[in-house]
Order: C-alpha cells, then sequence, then structure tokens
C-alpha cells in the first residue's frame, strides 16, 4: 500500500529528499507531497546573487521539472503550512487544506535574522534570503536611481553573505559599505591576517568596509525610506538602501507550537538519522539542529535528505558529519577556508604565507608533525582549494609550504587523490565515483560526469578538480579529451574559428544556430568573447555593431579599461613609442583639463588614468582631431611594438628598429586574437627592447633580422625562442603574418603565444615547418587574410565618434545623461591625482582633514 509522506518546506533540500526517493523508491511504496510557501518550484539559493544578471528566475530552478509531473510527486506552492498536529497526523496550510501524513519532513530552512534595530522596518531596509527579496532590493535601487544620481548602500553583516549582497549592489550601480560588528571580515571561517588581506581587496573592488561597527538606529530620509545609519560609537553612516545579512536563525515555529524538541540556540533537534523527538517526524537542512548544531549550507543538507529517504525506505543511514568548508562567491576576490581553519586542534601547527603586496594570504593547519592537513585559509588566491580540502585528515606528500607558494615557485607534489576523497562536499561525491563515471559509466567529458554524478553541480568550487580527475583518468583509459569549446560547442575554438571560416558565418546567432549544441542558446561567458574575438577577423566588424556589441568582455564593450574605482584609462596608440612634441602637448593638455593621471607604460606609450564613461567620447574626440588613434589597450588584440632608438640615433645600431617597429604596429593595429600580443624590435643584439620578452622579437643583425617567438611577461614569465635567423625585411614581415594568424587561428581561448607554441602540434618545429615551409599549404590562406586585415582597418574610436547610436552607451547614468558618477573622488599624491581609498572618502565625510576631490573638483598639485 502507498504510503503518504508530507515535506513541510519547498526549498533546496527538499527537492533532494524528492529526487533521492523517487530514484529509489522503485515500487512506489510513497507519494510525496510538498507544501510551499514561496511562490515557485525549489530554486537554487546557492546561486541566488546570480538573479542579477540572469533576471529570470526560471533560471536558477532546481533539477529536471519533469521530477513535479511525477504521478507520486505533489507540489503545492504558494501555501505556507501553519499548523501541525502530531496526534492526528495533519498539517494544515493558509489556504485551510489539511494534508494527512503516515510521515512528515520539515525541511522549512531559515530565515534571515533582523537584529533588534529601530528603524529596521523602513522601507528600503532588506534582507537577502528568497529570490522575491533579490527580486524587490534590485527594484527598489533602480528605481532610486532614476531620482538620485548616486544610491548608497550599506550592508550589516560582513560574512560570506554581506559581502556577497555588498558585490550585488555594486552590481546594481549602488555604493556599497560593509558594516561588520567584529574585529574582521568573515569571523566565522577566517583567521584575523587573513581577514585584514579580505578587507583589502573588498576595497580594491570598490567597497568600503567599517571594522566593530555596530548600527543601533536606521534613520529615514526626508524624502522617504531609509536615509543614515546611526552607530554605536556615535559615527553615522548615509545609506538609502540597506541589506540586513546578520545571520539566519531556523524556522522551526511549527515545531516548537507542536512540542517537539528544540535546540538550545533553535533548530528541531534530530538524531543522525534525522529523526525528531517524534518517531512520525523528521527534520532536514537549515532547520535541523543535528550532531548539536544547525548547519547553514547547502551540503550537510543534502547529506541529510539522502539520510531521509534511505530511512524511509527501511536503511540504516546515518549522518556521516558535516563538511562546513566554504568558498566565497563574490567576483574579482578569491575567498575559502576548510576544516580546522583557527587551528583548534591540540598541537597543531599553522604555516603561513602571505604576500600583503599581492593580497594575499594562505595558511595551511598541519598536525603537530606537520604531515596532515586539517585545514586551511586562503585569501586572495584560492586556486589551490580544489585540490587541498579533499585532502583533509590526509598526510601531505612533501613540504606543505610548497602548496602555499605562487604556482611554480614551490614545486608542489602533484596530489593523487585517493578515492574515498571527498571532491564535491555539496553533493558528497568522492573522487572514486568521479572516476567510475568515467571507467564504468562510460562519461567522456565533464559535463557528462555533472550529470552522472552530480559533481560540480550547486556550488561549482570544485569544477576544476573534477576537470582534472576526468581528464586524468580519460587519458588513462586512451581516450581523447575533450576540447570543446564550453557546453555550447562540442567543437574547440581552432575547430570552431574553422569551420565559421569556411562556412563564411557573420554573426553570433548563426554561428549558434549553426554549430552550437543548442541552436537557440544564448551562450555564456566564455562562447560569447570567444566567438566576437573569431569574427573580428573571419568577417571584421566594429567591435560596438549590432549584436557584436553584446558579446564583448568589460573593456572592449566600452573601448577603455576599467580601473579599480570604477573611472576608465585612455591610452591612444603611439606606434614605435614614437610620439611628436605635438602630440605630447595634446597629451598634456587633455590629461590636465580632465584631471586624468597620467603614466608612461611599460609598452612605450602614456596612459591617462581617471577618465569617466561620459568623458570618454569628449577625450577621444581632442585625440582623433590631433591624429591619434585606439591603441587597443583594452583588447585581446595587438598592443604595442617596443622598440630601441636603434641605429638612427644609438652607435651599437645595425637596423632601424624604430622604423620596422612602427611599421609592424600599423599593420598589425586591431587585430584581435585568443590573448593580448606585444611585439618588441631591438636594433642590435644588446636587445635593448627586451624583444625577446615578447610574444613575437625582432633583433638586428649585421645581415637582417633575427626573429623569436612564444615570450611573455607576467605570472610566468618566458623568452622567446628563435624561429629564424638573418631574414631580409619582406621575409620577416611575412613570416610574422603567418605566424600571427597560425596563432589566432589555432590557438585556445585566453592562451598566450608562449604556451601554445609548446602546444600546437609539433611544438616549435611545427610552427616553423607551417609558417616558412607551408607544411600544411596554408600559407596562401594566410597571407590573404593579413593583407584583407591591413585593408580593412579602420580606428575604432573614430568611428564611434561618427556614430550617435554607439555613442549613447557612454551616457553616465541611463536616466540622466548629463549627469556624471559622483561616486568617483580622488586625492592627491606626487602632483597628480588618485583614486580616493573608501577610508578615504568615508573620513572626508565624517569632517576629517582628508582632501579629497569629487569629479567637479579637479585635484592639482
Ligand atoms: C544568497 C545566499 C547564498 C548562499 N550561498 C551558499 C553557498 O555558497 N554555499 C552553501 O553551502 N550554502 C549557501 N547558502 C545557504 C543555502 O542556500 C542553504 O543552506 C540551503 O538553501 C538550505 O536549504 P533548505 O532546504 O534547508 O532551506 P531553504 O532553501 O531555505 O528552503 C526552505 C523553504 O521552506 C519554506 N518554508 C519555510 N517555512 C514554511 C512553512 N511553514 N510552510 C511552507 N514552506 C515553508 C521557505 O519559504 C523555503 O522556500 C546561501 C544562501 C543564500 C541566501
Ligand atoms: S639594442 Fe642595440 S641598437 Fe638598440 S639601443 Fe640598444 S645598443 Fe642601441
Amino acid at each position: 500500500m502507498t504510503r503518504k509522506l508530507v515535506v513541510v518546506g519547498a526549498g533546496m533540500v527538499a527537492q533532494r529528499l524528492v529526487e533521492a526517493l523517487r530514484s529509489r523508491d522503485l515500487e512506489g511504496r510513497w507519494h510525496i507531497t510538498v507544501l510551499g510557501e514561496e511562490p515557485r518550484r525549489p530554486y537554487d539559493r546557492v546561486a541566488l546573487t546570480s538573479y542579477f544578471s540572469a533576471r529570470d528566475p526560471e533560471e536558477l530552478a532546481l533539477g529536471d521539472a519533469s521530477l513535479w509531473d511525477d504521478p507520486l510527486v505533489t507540489l503545492r506552492k504558494d501555501d505556507a503550512v501553519v499548523g501541525l498536529d502530531r496526534e492526528a497526523r495533519t498539517v494544515t496550510t493558509a489556504r485551510g487544506r489539511v494534508e494527512r501524513y503516515d510521515h512528515l519532513v520539515l525541511a522549512t530552512g531559515s530565515s534571515a535574522w533582523v537584529p533588534p534595530v529601530q528603524g529596521a522596518d523602513l522601507p528600503g531596509v532588506f534582507v537577502y534570503r528568497t529570490l522575491d527579496d533579490v527580486a524587490a532590493l534590485r527594484g527598489y535601487v533602480e528605481e532610486l536611481r532614476t531620482t538620485r544620481p548616486v544610491v548608497r548602500g550599506a550592508v550589516l553583516g560582513g560574512g560570506l553573505l554581506g559581502l556577497e549582497a555588498a558585490g550585488a549592489l555594486r552590481a546594481l550601480g549602488a555604493q556599497a559599505t560593509v558594516l561588520q560588528v567584529g574585529t574582521h571580515l568573515m569571523s566565522t571561517q577566517i583567521d584575523l591576517g587573513g581577514g585584514e588581506a579580505l578587507r583589502r581587496l573588498v576595497n580594491d573592488l570598490g567597497i568600503g568596509v567599517r571594522l566593530d561597527a555596530r548600527t543601533t538606529r536606521v534613520r529615514p530620509h526626508r524624502r522617504g525610506g531609509v536615509g543614515r545609519l546611526d552607530l554605536a560609537d556615535g559615527a553615522r553612516v548615509d545609506a538609502d538602501v540597506v541589506v540586513i545579512a546578520a545571520g539566519v536563525r531556523p524556522r522551526d515555529e511549527l515545531a516548537r507550537a507542536a512540542d517537539l524538541k528544540i535546540g538550545e540556540r533553535g533548530g528541531v533537534v534530530v538524531d543522525d538519522a534525522c529523526r525528531t523527538s517524534d518517531p512520525h517526524v523528521s527534520a532536514i537542512g537549515e532547520v535541523a539542529c543535528i550532531q548539536g548544531a544547525c548547519l547553514g549550507l547547502v551540503a550537510p543538507g543534502y547529506a541529510m535528505a539522502e539520510v531521509a529517504a534511505d530511512r524511509l525506505l527501511g536503511g540504516a543511514a546515518l549522518f556521516p558529519g558535516a563538511d562546513t568548508a566554504t568558498k566565497l562567491k563574490l567576483a574579482g576576490v578569491d575567498v575559502a577556508s576548510f576544516g580546522d581553519a583557527f587551528a583548534q586542534t591540540p598541537g597543531a601547527l599553522e604555516v603561513v604565507w602571505a604576500d600583503p603586496v599581492a593580497g594575499v594570504y594562505k595558511k595551511l593547519v598541519m598536525s603537530d608533525d606537520a604531515r596532515t592537513l586539517l585545514g586551511g585559509v586562503l585569501v586572495g588566491d584560492a586556486s589551490a582549494y580544489a585540490s587541498l580540502r579533499p585532502q583533509l585528515g590526509r598526510e601531505l606528500p612533501g613540504d606543505p609550504s610548497a602548496f602555499l607558494l605562487p604556482e611554480g615557485g614551490g614545486g608542489a607534489a602533484e596530489l593523487e587523490l585517493p578515492d574515498d576523497a571527498s571532491v564535491c562536499s555539496c553533493n558528497n561525491v568522492t573522487a572514486g565515483t568521479i572516476r567510475a563515471a568515467v571507467t564504468e559509466h562510460g562519461c567522456t567529458d565533464v559535463g557528462a560526469v555533472k550529470t552522472c554524478t552530480r559533481a560540480g553541480t550547486s556550488c561549482g568550487s570544485c569544477l576544476p578538480l573534477v576537470k582534472k580527475l576526468v581528464g586524468t583518468e580519460l587519458t588513462k583509459q586512451g581516450i581523447a579529451v575533450s576540447t570543446a569549446l564550453c557546453e555550447h560547442f562540442a567543437l574547440s575554438r581552432a575547430q570552431l574559428y574553422d569551420a565559421i571560416l569556411v562556412a563564411g558565418t557573420q554573426s553570433f546567432t548563426d554561428v549558434v544556430a549553426r554549430f552550437g549544441t543548442d541552436p537557440a542558446a544564448r551562450g555564456c561567458d566564455i562562447c560569447r568573447p570567444a566567438i566576437a574575438s573569431i569574427l573580428a577577423t573571419t568577417a571584421p566588424a566594429h567591435v560596438l555593431d549590432g549584436e557584436r556589441a553584446a558579446l564583448q568582455d568589460t573593456n572592449d564593450h566600452v573601448m577603455a579599461n576599467l580601473q579599480k574605482d570604477g573611472s576608465y584609462s585612455v591610452v591612444p596608440r603611439m606606434p614605435g613609442g614614437e610620439v611628436t612634441p605635438e602630440g605630447l602637448i595634446t597629451v598634456g593638455e587633455i590629461a590636465r583639463d580632465y584631471g586624468l593621471y597620467t603614466k608612461v607604460t611599460g609598452g612605450q606609450r602614456i596612459d591617462m588614468f581617471g577618465a569617466r564613461l561620459d568623458q570618454l567620447p569628449q577625450i577621444w574626440k581632442r585625440l582623433v582631431d590631433a591624429g591619434f588613434e585606439s591603441g587597443h589597450a583594452y583588447g585581446k588584440s595587438l598592443r604595442t611594438v617596443k622598440s630601441c632608438v636603434g641605429s638612427t640615433w644609438c652607435r651599437f645600431g645595425v637596423q632601424d628598429s624604430v622604423g620596422l617597429a612602427v611599421m609592424l604596429e600599423l599593420r598589425y593595429r586591431g587585430l584581435r586574437s585568443p590573448h593580448k600580443i606585444k611585439l618588441g624590435v631591438s636594433g642590435c643584439a644588446r636587445e635593448c627592447a627586451e624583444a625577446r620578452g615578447k610574444d613575437v622579437g625582432v633583433i638586428a643583425t649585421d645581415k637582417g633580422w633575427n626573429l623569436y617567438v612564444g615570450g611573455n611577461g607576467g605570472f610566468t614569465p618566458r623568452h622567446a625562442r628563435l624561429l629564424a635567423e638573418d631574414l631580409d625585411t619582406e621575409t620577416l614581415v611575412r613570416t610574422i603574418d603567418r605566424f600571427l594568424l597560425y596563432y589566432v587561428r589555432t590557438a585556445d581561448r585566453l592562451q598566450r603565444t608562449a604556451p601554445w607554441v609548446d602546444e600546437v602540434e609539433g611544438g616549435l618545429d611545427g610552427v616553423r615547418a607551417v609558417v616558412l615551409e607551408d607544411s600544411l599549404g596554408i600559407c596562401a590562406d594566410l597571407d590573404a587574410q593579413m593583407a584583407q586585415h591591413v585593408a580593412s582597418y579602420e580606428d575604432e574610436w573614430a568611428a564611434t565618434l561618427a556614430d550617435p547610436d554607439k555613442l549613447r552607451r557612454f551616457d553616465s547614468f541611463v536616466n540622466a545623461p548629463e549627469t556624471p558618477d559622483p561616486s568617483l573622488a580622488y586625492t592627491p599624491e606626487r602632483g597628480q591625482a588618485r583614486p580616493a581609498t573608501p577610508d578615504e572618502v568615508a573620513a572626508a565625510r565624517r569632517g576629517e582633514p582628508v582632501l579629497v576631490a569629487g569629479t567637479t573638483l579637479e585635484v592639482r598639485s
């Protein structure tokens, strides 16, 4: 006989319970009724912040929608359970429905805790828990932005959620200041050292932070809504919108009213089988107080759902204990904490590595013999998180400090994970399960492994490790590792490039329709800019033309480089580093008139920092009128050709390095590529232009030019290697043409020339054979394509200035085109203006003597 299971709450953990039960209850022993108070089916609360970019609640929906069409499953939305009668074994909903149960599962989660602060109920104060909460917050901020040039946001709480909310406020175009009651950010997960590094990183995103800041009162604005916060130390913080992210409280009200056992700090007490004090009632997820605590993470909730499902079918599963590892989801700030992060295990040793300049703090907590990993904190660079966390409780091979140093610096041993190591803690998936997905279930790519095992389908922080495990396993099986560009294209970037070239496809929509896995897909952050870059060389058009504008990365979008304070930098091209006195005067006058900070770059040109979005067209108008053009400092494209003065001036020079550099820069300007490209030309072997540090380096010889390829600076510096010697100028240029286009056509996205030369078929010898001996028979094509590039080049900025449609994207505020962004503030330093730090801005607002100039007041020495 079918028994009746009622689940109260239609959240993440309820969804997992229903999935688990339906997949195992093959005889249909249970009919499940899920009663949810929210007006939608369960959705991914962990990914709530992505609602601001997706804007479609459906995109957050969890699992396969067909689950709810199962005849043994009923979902009732938008109807809260208001009463529980344990004697009668019934629950009553707000709409008056009475449901009888044989077994009841409480999965009511938590609600946001609002501290008892006067004014916390004013319009403009929000919590951050449900889709309706974030939709209301977005609507409020957008509405404010139509009437106020700047919206000041404050977030009460500097934990995981508070920082995520602050990032969301910034994304909505509001200012954000985080008010943290304790001594440092994320104090539940990371130590003081990590907290300090995190504060700097958060400041760098333009988010202010106030520590030891307890709000005592929220005061109204004279025009309605909130206007100000009063702090316990007497300070005040102006705020037009307030987000409370001060913690959560379990939704145990039904259980309390029905006299179920409640934990000391709330939550429905359950045993390791997830049973409450009533054998007919279980509790799972955030509402459950298990092993003495309510756990505010989804991974232990999912583990409880699995236990409950097993028990309902007569199994003996027990809660395995909680993995409380966490990773912050704030774009641009990498933070992870796992295991015994505070070194509370007796005798625990802490191994710390910090680079305050780079904003990195890393700590491993080791057992007293420094061998077994007990926990860790990673701030600023959490790349090691995915591979270190599964090693918890295990011996690390080699010196622990090697795992903390930047990549390549420590010589850390490769971690071979044992089968029982947990890789995805959200879904409790081990390394062995992932390997088995490849070896036993025939999965041949990460997407298939995700579907098969659920690994990486929740917070996603384990995906790099899943990818690595899958790649290793496929290689062991002799199966080619998938090189698919992303889930929307089964082709690699190189294959897609060829397909687009041959088919002559002109737009992203057509590319998806012809070559995508789903012809109606809208693409993702991986394939959209990659295809924009491919189309730029196969079907050249202005970077902001029609659909192409929407494909571009942030910088290309406005043809300027976004800086940390939200302003932009302007870099006109100065081919070969050459500039006339008149050109210098123009640049100087512009910088003076707009109060821009100027700096000579490593690429031998002048960068002007601090321009507002709405100023970019005015600045470029003056530059273009003076004969300058875009320097493409924002693009994945040719940046500069650096040169020494060469034989024209130098006593040692044997060739005209400046003349060649200017010619090369004008030839390759605007060439879009998988990554940025830099060239260098030196007039003799003394190499003053450091040409061998460039993607393409040319060094003059008595007989002509030596050509080097595959060099770069950056994180992993590489010297370029010799491709050909003593070339005459014509052969040199033709060889560079072919080298660059062969790279543009075949490299992976974001792959620089150095790794590409290593990985392309035949390595450097293979490249040599292709570009000098035409071993693939493509040189005529490459030559023709470069000729087309040179002939079709147009200055992007000049073209933009001539097009009112394109100019519209430079309005500072969509609703107030004339109003500059007043959130920009500067302070003088060494005779120029630099961005004021959030602390300086806050101090200036408090009336302290800090010289901060807004956008209407230029700063001059
Ligand atoms: C913005 C945000 C980011 C997060 N990020 C992470 C993260 O990175 N990693 C992580 O592990 N966790 C994260 N979490 C926490 C994670 O979302 C929760 O741990 C998880 O959702 C808990 O699932 P649950 O089913 O127990 O509760 P919930 O998902 O809250 O679901 C409970 C549901 O029950 C409903 N309900 C309550 N009472 C009743 C009633 N009487 N009748 C009917 N329905 C009722 C509620 O309306 C709700 O829909 C985040 C949470 C938020 C808000
Ligand atoms: S590289 Fe040679 S030619 Fe160029 S500046 Fe140095 S010494 Fe002179």
